[in-house]
């Protein structure tokens, strides 16, 4: 089942510039700066509330995230769903029809399990759905800060 709204990511082509209008305009803390090997992603998260704010810059030119600067630039780039149970909601969108960017779990950010759904099958929003633990079934834990 979905929880909330985990996080909104934001594809920046700099996190040292983008963050400077998180943090000294709406006076926000960056709560850490991680690197997502597998997605070619360095991440900044900002927590507001219950939910977080992602910025997401590529760290290559091959990276998914600058793929889609190229065609798009800067914007919202995803939204992310906490699952207390992944296995389950990702298979009930298969199950539906739901084209699986990722079939299985993957590591994201944070120590989290997390697996995108294609936006031609959510009406264009780019949807991750994430979990606390991670794909080996393992304890979250905090990545580099
Ligand atoms: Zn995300």
């Amino acid at each position: 089942m979905l929880k909330k709204i985990d996080h909104i990511g934001f594809a920046v082509h700099s996190i040292a510039e983008a963050r400077v209008f998180y943090e000294q305009v709406l006076g926000l803390t960056c709560e850490g700066i991680g690197e997502v090997a597998a997605q070619k992603v360095r991440t900044a998260f900002f927590r507001l509330g219950e939910t977080c704010l992602e910025l997401l810059e590529p760290t290559a030119p091959d990276s998914p995230v600058a793929r889609f600067l190229d065609k798009r630039g800067e914007g919202i780039h995803h939204i992310a769903y906490l699952s207390d149970d992944l296995e389950r909601d990702l298979e009930r969108a298969r199950q539906q029809g739901c084209t699986l960017i990722n079939p299985e779990p993957v590591a994201g950010a944070g120590g989290k399990a997390i697996a995108f759904l294609h936006p031609r099958s959510t009406h264009g929003v780019l949807t991750e759905l994430c979990s606390e633990t991670g794909p080996a079934g393992k304890e979250a834990k905090e990545e580099i800060l």
